[in-house]
């Protein structure tokens, strides 16, 4: 079963604006990106032409990866407000 299959079980409602806020000056010199590994969602991803990391925060597990490697200690995460966020249907 692929990454999309495996997400489609799952159940978002995405908030407006995103819970996870990386530093971006900080991911630009950022040497290992390990939240783009790290992360079991496919959130993150590095954006050459732009030098900057897209956030796809409407798939976040909230597992708290991301939180726990990043390197520069510098993601701002938090839960998303009120009843957005994930919901796990099979436990
Ligand atoms: Fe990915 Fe987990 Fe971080 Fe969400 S909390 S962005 S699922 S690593």
């Amino acid at each position: 079963m692929n990454l999309d299959k495996k997400l489609s079980t799952l159940k978002y409602t995405p908030d407006e604006n995103s819970h996870l806020k990386p530093t971006q000056e900080d991911c630009v010199s950022c040497k290992t990106r390990s939240c783009i590994n790290a992360c079991p969602a496919g959130v993150y991803e590095w954006l050459e032409n732009e030098n900057k990391l897209l956030v796809k925060y409407e798939n976040c597990l909230e597992c708290g990866a991301c939180r726990i490697i990043c390197a520069k200690h510098s993601l701002n995460w938090e839960y998303p407000k009120g009843t957005k966020g994930v919901t796990f249907k099979k436990g």
